[in-house]
């Protein structure tokens, strides 16, 4: 007998016949005689119909009251799980956030779960029922509602994992695992049997959009394994877990993109102590992540400095840096929209050299200028044209020959 956790997101839950599915399943696992919680998203395309109608009514809406607006998504997903499982003669009792407690820190909209207790839910599992939890949601210490950022279910289920010391946290969504590329980009991507922590880190935080990055980032931390798994049909998904030396591992696990990213260059920086953080440090007091950062070495005492950030940012961006640029003295500051960043990954980087080099040759050969190149111990990164994306992710899967499984010898 296990201690389950399973994880339904919006599109597993979008219809109530969908959540009778779902029910089923739950109802299978739970006559096996496993405890079983059940953590669920909003029904898909409620957490964005609840946050028009906030902005139908306020251009800035207060973030306390967006918490407990879209917090309501997930409200209806639990009633309708546990009455859907009531059907099937199963005992089943919801939980909102705050019910269990889920206590968060008070960053509305993006809040970080600080405490969970796990004695209630704890004893209506062995007491025979089904627990369902509302994903994405908390409580902070003024009793107000929270929320943990888009995509927040993942880091409820995961950290509901870890207070229950469950045997298993399972993923359910709409994808049967985490791909070597995206299968609409590359045919013959496969999907991937085991990742480390690690891994799926980088591949999320580089674009692959599986899972919340908070979710991973917590399951690392704790070291709770999970899968990823599809709801829609049967499969073993992506395990995710820590390192186990043992097991063999490829070069490169996977390829991921984003097409949103935009570059910000000042050119003719007078090279002297204190330029990047005049330069960035207002970008970061405006809540604007740097993703890439470069500097060149400094010629007759110039220096140009460029770094990456979202698209959306970028008209901000410029507007903040224009006085700054001023005021130091440098040529000009210029913005480009229209880059891709390209991110190959995988923990065999670390001992096996010559990574860079395949990749660079791909894009060589077909043509494609490099912009700039970033690197981790397990990941290399490279801005190309957007216009040249697919291409560019097609040729390095190939050259990586990621369509066959592969072990490091
Ligand atoms: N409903 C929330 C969202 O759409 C949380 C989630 O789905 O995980 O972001
Ligand atoms: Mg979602």
């Amino acid at each position: 007998m296990a201690l389950i956790v399973e994880k339904y997101g919006g599109t597993s839950v979008g219809s109530v016949e969908r959540i009778r599915k779902i029910a089923r399943r739950v109802q299978a696992s739970w006559q096996e005689g496993n405890r079983m919680v059940v953590v669920v998203s909003a029904m898909s395309g409620e957490t964005n119909r609840l946050l028009g109608l906030a902005g139908e009514i306020s251009p800035r809406p207060s973030a306390r009251e967006v918490d407990t607006l879209v917090s309501t998504g997930e409200q209806v997903t639990i009633a309708l799980m546990s009455l859907a499982l009531h059907e099937l003669g199963v005992p089943a009792r919801s939980y909102a956030g705050f019910q269990v407690p889920i206590k968060t820190d008070s960053i509305h909209g993006k809040a970080r779960i600080e405490d969970i207790s796990g004695e209630r839910v704890m004893a209506d599992l062995e007491a025979g029922k089904v627990v369902v939890i509302a994903g994405f949601q908390g409580i902070d210490s003024e009793n107000a509602i929270t929320t943990l950022g888009r995509g927040g279910t993942d880091t409820t289920a995961v950290a509901m994992a870890a207070a229950l010391k469950a045997d298993e946290c399972r993923i359910f969504t709409d994808v049967d695992g985490v791909y070597t590329a995206d299968p609409r980009i590359v045919e013959n991507a496969r999907r991937i049997d085991y990742l480390t922590f690690e891994e799926m880190l980088e591949l999320s935080g580089a674009g692959a959009r599986v899972m919340q990055i908070r979710a991973v980032e917590f399951a690392s931390k704790y070291d709770v394994a999970f899968r990823v798994l599809s709801s829609f049909e049967d499969g073993v998904g992506t395990l995710i877990s820590c390192e186990d030396s043992s097991m063999e591992r490829p070069l490169i696990s996977g390829i991921t993109s984003v097409d949103n990213e935009a570059k910000v260059t000042i050119r003719g920086v007078p090279d002297r102590p204190g330029i990047a953080y005049s330069i960035l440090n207002p970008v970061s007091e405006a809540h604007i992540n740097v993703d890439m950062i470069v500097q060149n070495v400094g010629t007759d005492s110039l220096t140009d400095l460029t770094f990456t950030i979202n698209q959306d940012d970028l008209e901000r961006t410029l507007a903040l840096l224009e006085p700054v640029v001023r005021e130091l003295d440098a040529e000009t500051v210029v913005g480009d929209s229209s880059l891709a960043k390209i991110s190959v990954v995988g923990v065999g980087m670390r001992s096996h050299a010559g990574i860079a080099t395949t990749m660079f040759r791909a894009l060589s050969e077909k043509g494609i200028n490099i912009q700039i190149i970033s690197t981790s111990e397990i990941k290399i990164s490279v801005t190309i044209d957007r216009e040249y994306l697919e291409l560019a992710v097609r040729a390095l899967h190939n050259a990586f020959e990621l369509h066959v499984a592969a072990g490091i010898e």
